[in-house]
């Protein structure tokens, strides 16, 4: 059976299970690789107002003439904005000049206090992240519903929410996240947080799928091993792991020929996605995306452990 093109979030939406990812593409450079990727097929962007790039990503939409309604775009509110939601979006769509988003997430579950060192990353006098330890992300969460129910994003998620941040959330929401975008790859399959997510109807974006900048983890003997066995590269074994997971993912590339690879999707044989799912607990875990507000959070208490997920 050929592997799915598209899941369905819990507000029905269908969500293209490949998407381009734009953190760290430069302007000068993403502009051309979300043009190409639209026309080489691509129907999902996901974009963020931290990435500093949404403009070029917004001209590269319009380069491309496909269609607005025919994407599924994505962008997050920042740290320093939790507590003026709205505003947040309003300076995504007027960067990505569009009307609306497919989904808006809630980019980190930490609220980051702006006070003059820097707008996006403002520090301590000791040098630490200026976090707000207090805010309550239910305060985040009540203005994405209130923004959701205003029509301008079609369904709302949050991004790098551990299990305990989202049992703090679920004591008040109203409406279930539809999605929540956290790293994700064999060697850090997060099989907790994955049952913990589609029982509550939650779908998983697996984000720094190729191991982030310089795409480490495909040259590893495990992913070359089972690369070779089904006649494909290491690149497409991590793409298609989380697709036959059931899980969206997001590689991203500003190279054309890598982002047409990156679209190749195949069915991972079931004694192939066993390994992968053990190289974890086996030895091989390994966390690529530590922000230092995780660090400042205490890292066990932010994710859990690594070896138990
Ligand atoms: P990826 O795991 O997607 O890896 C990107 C790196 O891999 C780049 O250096 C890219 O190089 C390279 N690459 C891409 N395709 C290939 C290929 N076929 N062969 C060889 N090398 C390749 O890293 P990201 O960390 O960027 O994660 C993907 C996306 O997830 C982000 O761009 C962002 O949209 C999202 N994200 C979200 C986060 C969050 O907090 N919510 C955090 C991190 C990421 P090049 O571009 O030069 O081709």
């Amino acid at each position: 059976m050929a592997p799915p093109t598209h899941f369905t979030l819990n507000t029905g939406a269908k969500i293209p299970v490949v998407g381009l990812g734009t953190w760290q593409s430069k302007p000068g450079e993403v502009r051309n690789a979300v043009a190409f990727a639209l026309k080489d097929g691509y129907r999902h962007i996901d974009a963020a107002l931290v990435y500093g790039n949404e403009h070029e990503v917004g001209q590269g939409i319009k380069d491309s003439g496909v269609p607005r309604g025919e994407i599924f775009l994505t962008s997050k509110v920042w740290n320093t904005h939790q507590p003026n939601v709205k505003e947040a979006l309003q300076k995504s769509l007027d960067a990505l000049d569009v009307d609306y988003l497919d989904l808006y997430l809630v980019h980190w579950p930490v609220r980051l206090v702006p006070n003059g060192t820097s707008e996006l990353f403002p520090v301590n006098p000791d040098g630490t992240r200026a976090v707000d330890r207090s805010w309550d992300q239910s305060e985040t969460w009540r203005q994405m519903e209130e923004i959701y129910k205003s029509g301008k994003v079609k369904a709302i998620g949050v991004a790098n929410f551990s299990i305990p941040y989202l049992e703090e959330l679920r004591k008040k929401w109203t409406i279930v996240p539809a999605v929540n975008q956290v790293e994700l790859h064999p060697f850090l399959p997060q099989h907790e947080l994955r049952e913990y997510c589609k029982e509550l109807g939650i779908l998983l974006e697996a984000y720094s799928p190729l191991g982030s900048t310089g795409a480490p983890l495909m040259t590893g003997p495990d992913i070359q091993q089972i690369a070779k066995k089904n006649g494909v590269s290491g690149v497409t074994i991590l793409i298609s792991y989380h697709v036959n997971k059931g899980v969206v993912v997001l590689p991203k590339s500003v190279t054309e020929k890598r982002i047409s690879a990156n679209k190749e999707v195949i069915e991972i044989p079931k004694e192939d996605l066993a390994v992968l799912d053990s190289l974890a607990a086996n030895g091989k875990a390994k966390r690529l995306n530590t922000p230092l507000w995780g660090f400042d959070l205490g890292f066990a208490d932010w994710y859990g452990p690594v070896k138990s997920q």
